[in-house]
């Protein structure tokens, strides 16, 4: 990849940025489609957040990614929102429009619509149970609710933001089932038999992060599990789901996805979702 004088610009603005594979996902992608574009990390501390953003249009760049732990706070600085990332609350990539103004848009959203599409599930008539309430949740209760689905079971540690996300949602979709479930056993179990998805958007299957507030051996055969951990691969969850038969993904392909989606919003062509998916397979197994 050669950059020129006409080399187009993007990147991602986060606090750290040095563990991020979007580079090489974006960088190699750009360069199978042929495209003279670049993505750079930006190491962006909060104390500087609104001068770097203030700097896209002026630099030319063709937009960001954003990631923690800007996704909220980059907000105030942005021209609009897609409706998306209006209800969700968080961005994760900034366009520049042609007019220099900055519109900001939520892509884990469709890149959880687009992982599960991609193992031949629809979020249409489901009935989710997601663990988490934190920004990710928030993506994928969302999807799930513009999507269709016909239930929503939310829970969370402390409580607070699961039910803020629940009303938040019974505010702009009134016929998706939304209830908040304590994290006990007489609570979770029946919601987990009930449930057609089970989403884990908590950090936990990553080392050091606690127990699941789930007893994996309430997986049944109806559910399909997705679990927005990727790092380790195969997660005790995955693994109790693939021990049983139980169709599952990990949370690599949304992260691919959404990439995919911010890849399109820039550059307006279309984005080699297949191969930036191998690609962050090729880089996890090198690690
Ligand atoms: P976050 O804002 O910190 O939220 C984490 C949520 O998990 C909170 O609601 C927290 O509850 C809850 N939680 C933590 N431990 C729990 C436990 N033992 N039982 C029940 N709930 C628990 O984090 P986030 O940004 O939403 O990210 C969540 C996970 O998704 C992370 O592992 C992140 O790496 C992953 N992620 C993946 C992708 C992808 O593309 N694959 C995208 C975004 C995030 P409290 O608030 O009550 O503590």
């Amino acid at each position: 990849m050669a950059i020129t004088s006409t080399t187009r610009i993007t990147g991602l603005f986060g606090d750290p940025v040095s563990h991020s594979l979007s580079p090489l996902m974006h960088n190699r992608a750009f360069g199978a489609c042929g495209l003279d574009w670049v993505y750079v990390a930006f190491h962006v501390l909060p104390a500087h957040l609104a001068a770097a953003v203030r700097a896209l249009p002026a630099l030319n760049l063709a937009g960001v990614n954003v990631t923690i732990p800007h996704k909220e706070a980059v907000i105030p600085y942005l021209d609009s929102l897609s409706h998306t990332a209006a209800m969700i609350g968080a961005v994760n990539t900034i366009r520049v429009e042609a007019d220099g103004s900055l519109t900001g848009h939520n892509t884990d959203a469709p890149g959880f619509a687009a992982a599960l599409d991609r193992q031949g599930v629809s979020l249409d008539g489901q009935r989710l149970l997601l663990l988490g309430a934190g920004g990710a949740a928030r993506a994928v209760a969302f999807q799930a609710a513009i999507d269709g689905a016909e239930e929503i079971c939310l829970c969370d540690q402390v409580g607070e933001r699961a039910a803020a996300l629940a009303s938040d949602l019974a505010g702009h979709f009134a016929s998706c089932r939304v209830h908040c479930i304590p994290l006990e056993r007489a609570a979770l179990e029946p919601a987990a038999a009930a449930a057609t998805v089970l989403v884990n958007a908590t950090p936990v299957g990553m080392a050091g992060h606690g127990d699941y507030p789930i007893d994996l051996a309430w997986l049944h055969p109806g559910l399909f599990v997705y679990d927005l951990v990727y790092n380790p691969a195969s997660t005790p969850l995955i693994a109790a789901a693939r021990a049983r038969a139980i169709r599952c993904d990990n949370g690599l392909t949304m992260l691919a996805l959404q990439g995919a989606t911010s890849f399109a919003l820039w550059t307006g062509a279309a984005p080699p979702g297949e191969s930036m998916i191998a690609t962050l397979e090729e880089l996890m197994r090198n690690r």
